[in-house]
């Protein structure tokens, strides 16, 4: 039997969690066992929400609202906006990693390159694993991340996108908002990955701390201060001008940091830099002066 209406949140904050704790992927494969993450953080957000259609209007056409992968995914089992839920957590990097990171001024560290590889192959279990486990108590559910159709695209207004964004999911789950440089900025702060699963099931919405206001827990959008992350980046990536420029981060990220990591620690598939998400005020959480 599946759970009560009262039962739903933490039944899904127990699948979340659980995983976390118990899978062996979720580890650094450092030769012993080292989690590659810190417990999650859960929110959710209504299917209907308006922020999903605006960041369809903003980034293009291209972009899914949690209604269009949903009754891509179950064409025979369509449901309305309102019928659905988007679950989202939150992957808080250790603080080993972090203070490893911390050191490093213009290469990612040994761990820090690791949850991007490993701990990120983890993320991607665990979305599958949640949609099955949703799918498997009667509600049917789908990672948009997973689906094949999964892939970038120009985006008139904000270059490079992608068709589904996890940290604007979870800015509407009430998880975080956005910082200078792209980031989502999380209590657990900036040093996350996260993830997301659409589901054909009635959960209340997590109230945004922030109300409406996605740059409400960066220093520089709220008091034209700060700017550490732009100074932490070895390669102007980010300005307090101009924000994040995207394409000088991805050829940084691809000539540099990717073959750098591939041979210093053979994590193949893993695409990291993160730089400009340690030593800085949101590291890892709010910062203090906007508590
Ligand atoms: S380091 Fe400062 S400017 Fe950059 S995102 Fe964090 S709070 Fe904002
Ligand atoms: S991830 Fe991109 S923006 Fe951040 S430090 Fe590295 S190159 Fe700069």
């Amino acid at each position: 039997m599946g759970p009560t209406n009262e039962e739903k949140s933490p039944w899904v904050e127990g699948i979340i969690h659980d995983f976390w704790d118990k899978s062996p992927e979720n580890d650094l494969h450092m030769g012993h066992r080292e989690k590659a993450w810190d417990a999650p953080l859960v929110g959710f957000a209504r299917g209907d929400d308006p922020f999903f259609a605006r960041f369809k209007a903003d980034l293009g056409p291209f972009y899914w609202t949690p209604e269009e992968i949903f009754n891509a995914t179950f064409p025979d089992r369509r449901a309305s906006a309102n019928e659905l839920s988007v679950i989202c957590y939150v992957l808080p990097q250790t603080e080993a990693t972090r203070v490893e990171q911390r050191r490093e001024d213009r290469l990612p560290a040994e761990r820090w390159s690791r949850s991007r590889g490993y701990g990120e192959k983890f993320n991607c279990a665990l979305r599958l694993h949640l949609a099955a486990e949703l799918a498997r108590a009667g509600y049917p559910a789908v990672a948009p991340e997973r689906d094949p159709e999964f892939a970038y695209r120009q985006s008139e207004r904000f270059g490079l996108a992608s068709n589904w964004s996890e940290r604007h999911t979870a800015f509407v789950a009430g998880l975080g908002t956005f910082g200078l440089s792209d980031g989502l900025i999380t209590e657990r702060g900036k040093a996350v990955r996260i993830g997301s699963v659409v589901a054909r099931l009635d959960l209340p919405a997590t109230t945004r701390p922030y109300g409406d206001d996605y740059q409400a827990w960066c220093l520089w959008h709220a008091r034209g201060t700060c700017g550490a992350c732009a100074e932490r980046c070895p390669v102007d990536s980010i300005s307090k001008e101009d924000g994040h420029d995207k394409e000088r981060c991805r050829v940084y990220i691809r000539d540099v940091t990717t073959p750098y990591v591939t041979e210093q620690f053979g994590t193949a598939d893993a695409t990291p830099c993160g730089l400009c998400q340690v030593r800085i005020p949101c590291e890892s959480g709010i910062p203090a002066a906007l508590k």
